[in-house]
């Protein structure tokens, strides 16, 4: 499968109406692919990975020394999903100096004292630098719409929190990423897409495995009960808030090694997309160079 064909599979688009069940989160290679085998086909696909990585410690290189994009990489997902686990992978080439990563809470009393884009975008990604949401706004259209109790936390004007209210919020974002793109970020939304069984298998596994007991949150279970709700909200998120210079990437997330394979094919072939090379010295600047060469040459 080439590249291009791949990332068009995952990547939602706006002209067709979005939903969730078109989507399989057990996708694990087409046909062709999965004639190969499992153990060839994850082999093939850990090669994939490893050859993306490399590209990509490259690509980040070259957008630090560019210093003129910055890359926002956002990841939501249901509990389990495998958000940390693909961070950690897919980043785990990258220069840390060229790179940062924010975890996204329940808002704090300071955060609630503003509107619910504030907390995001003061963590933004400076030029020549990928920054990582694990959760971002996305939250304030997901778990708070699950829970209106949240909603009231956030000290709003009165008025209707209806189907409107909503509306407005997906067109706040709309307008905030498009305002990011024209300015010089690359915008990759990641919603990685596990099935309610295998998030079950991943939660029984946290309670038996001593080594990942930490993990485990009662929190997650008693989310677990909203499933259908948070498949709602999550379907006329994505659906609301794909446009064409924005769009969602509807990860399979049933199996980690598919999960962290598309996405590292798909950030960097993103960041290639952009075209950057690094910089060209103008005239000027060469001959500063071959002075300073010079002085140094000739102590
Ligand atoms: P974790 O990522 O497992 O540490 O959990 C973070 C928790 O913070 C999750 O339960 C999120 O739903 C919650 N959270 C993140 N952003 C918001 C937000 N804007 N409003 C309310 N809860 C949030
Ligand atoms: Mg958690």
């Amino acid at each position: 499968m080439k590249v291009k064909e791949g990332i068009q599979l995952f990547r939602i688009d706006p002209d067709e109406d979005f939903h969730l069940r078109d989507h399989d989160p057990g996708w694990a290679g087409t046909k062709e692919m999965r004639e190969l085998g499992e153990d060839e086909l994850k082999d093939r696909a850990k090669q994939i990975l490893q050859n993306r990585l490399a590209e990509l410690a490259d690509a980040q290189e070259v957008l630090y020394a560019n210093d003129i994009y910055s890359v926002l990489l956002i990841f939501q997902a249901m509990d389990a999903a495998g958000k940390d686990g693909t961070i950690k992978h897919v980043m785990s080439g990258v220069n840390p100096q060229g790179c940062q990563v924010f975890s996204f809470k329940k808002p704090s009393d300071e955060e609630l004292d503003h509107d619910f884009l504030w907390r995001y975008q003061r963590n933004l990604p400076e030029r020549g630098r990928i920054g990582i949401f694990n959760r971002s706004y996305y939250e304030d259209v997901l778990v708070v719409k699950v829970h209106p109790e949240l909603l009231e936390r956030q000290k709003l004007p009165a008025g209707e929190k209806g189907d409107r209210f909503w509306k407005h919020r997906y067109q706040s974002i709309n307008d905030f990423e498009r305002h990011l793109a024209r300015n010089g970020t690359l915008i990759l939304k990641f919603f990685l897409n596990v099935s309610k069984d295998e998030q079950k298998k991943r939660f029984l596994e946290r309670l038996t495995n001593p080594e990942k007991h930490w993990k485990f949150s009662e929190a997650d279970v008693a989310e677990r009960e909203h499933w259908d709700d948070y498949q709602s909200a999550f379907e006329d998120a994505i659906r609301e808030t794909t446009t064409g210079s924005v769009p969602w990437y509807v990860i399979p997330a049933d199996h980690k090694w598919v999960t962290r394979t598309l996405v590292a094919i798909i950030i960097a072939e993103k960041v290639r997309e952009l075209g950057l090379a690094h910089p060209v010295l103008t005239e000027e600047q060469s001959a500063r160079l071959a002075d300073a060469r010079k002085r140094l040459e000739g102590e």
